[in-house]
């Protein structure tokens, strides 16, 4: 991409910089480990070295001990949340520093023994739609009724080519349950020449192609939040979650807040503002 003046002038009036406020909000991996084998999901890019890890709740303090400004904490990554030991915890802990927790969950663990614990423990609960869905909303309203009207609860349904003709009846489903339904347009996040890579270009154009939404100088990750892998390790979004591609530093060695005003992650985020680019978001949708 040819660095272009106009979108740098634009970016800037939008507030984006170089060096940018501390985020409010990461997007942290309490573990790699999944009980889902999903044909689109980067899960299956982990290498056996990253499988079933888990980020002990000392490691979770301590990034946010590195992150003042933090205003919420959300649950997801390369594995199942509710498959870390620790997970509650964690959240007590983020709620006691006044920070709101999100839950990104495949429903797979969601119990009517755990259901007060996930109910209270996260503000926010987002199940990505499988066939744990439904039975997972049930035991959940069961337990807090006011989880779908308060607009706690909602299920991001992903397009693919299969569920293509059913997506009104989920959507109807799901409304009647008092449930807020997300679209999500299936998009390749797969790295260019990866194994998958291919296949899931196919797909996309199967499932409609042009449903993503291209957001040409407007990824706002560099620029408000992060991801940071169950090891520690700090990448700039929920699409690149492998630090072996990149990573601005590990948050269990230096403090967020110091990874963040780092000449890397300005650097990077000066290929944004510029539009000049850079390897790692070559191929995302997202650009
Ligand atoms: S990889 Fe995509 S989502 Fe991530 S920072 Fe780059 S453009 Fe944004």
């Amino acid at each position: 991409m040819v660095p272009n003046p106009l979108r740098t002038g634009l970016l800037r009036l939008r507030g984006w910089r170089e060096a940018a406020p501390l985020p409010k909000e990461v997007v942290i991996e309490p573990t790699t480990k999944c009980d889902l084998y999903c044909p689109t999901c980067l899960h299956r890019t982990l290498p056996s070295s990253r499988k079933d890890k888990y980020m002990s709740f000392d490691c979770f303090k301590k990034i946010l001990d590195g992150a003042p400004a933090l205003e919420q904490v959300t649950m997801s990554g390369l594995g199942e949340p509710l498959q870390s030991p620790e997970i509650f915890r964690m959240c007590t802990e983020a709620h006691l520093r006044g920070l709101r927790t999100k839950l990104v969950t495949n429903g797979m663990k969601v119990s009517e023994e755990n259901a007060y614990e996930i109910a209270f423990s996260f503000d926010f609960i987002e199940l990505s739609f499988n066939v744990a869905t439904i039975p997972a909303i049930d035991i959940l309203l069961s337990e807090e009724p006011s989880l779908g009207t308060g607009g706690r609860l909602s299920v991001s349904v992903l397009c693919t080519p299969e569920n293509r003709r059913i997506l009104p009846a989920i959507q109807s489903i799901l409304s009647r349950k008092g449930i807020r339904c997300v679209l999500v347009p299936l998009e390749n996040w797969w790295p260019e020449g990866g194994d998958y890579y291919q296949t899931l270009k196919e797909m996309v154009i199967q499932a409609g192609g042009g449903m993503a939404k291209r957001r040409l100088g407007r990824c706002h990750w560099p620029f408000s939040s992060a991801f940071i892998s169950c090891e520690g390790e700090v990448t700039p979004c929920t699409a690149r979650m492998d630090p072996s591609r990149i990573t601005f530093g590990n948050a269990l060695e230096m403090p967020l807040w110091a990874i963040w005003d780092s000449e890397p992650y300005r650097i990077f985020r000066k290929s944004h503002l510029s539009g000049g680019f850079n390897r790692v978001c070559q191929g995302c949708p997202a650009e």
